[in-house]
């Protein structure tokens, strides 16, 4: 099962509509979906990555991790570095 990042449905993998973007193969539950992730997919990777982020939103010290956006990245590995 995987979710659709446009409308946020879930999707069957086998049967939907499917494109790789930045390595990552993103399933869509229609073609609808898939163009309109292809028009602006940076629009739709936010949403996408949201459960990526395991801070709670109060701790203003932990870092957002985003794979898709190396500037937060860097701003992890400073803090790591230190
Ligand atoms: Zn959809």
């Amino acid at each position: 099962m995987k979710t659709d990042p446009v409308c946020g449905m879930t999707v069957t993998a086998d049967s939907s509509p499917q494109i790789e973007h930045d390595g990552e193969t993103y399933y869509f539950c229609s073609e609808h979906c898939q163009h309109k992730f292809q028009q602006s997919p940076k629009q739709y990777l936010h949403q996408h990555d949201e459960h990526v982020n395991v801070a709670p939103p109060e701790d203003k010290s932990a870092i957002y991790t985003c794979p898709m956006h190396p500037e937060i990245e860097q701003h992890k590995n400073l803090k790591t570095n230190k």
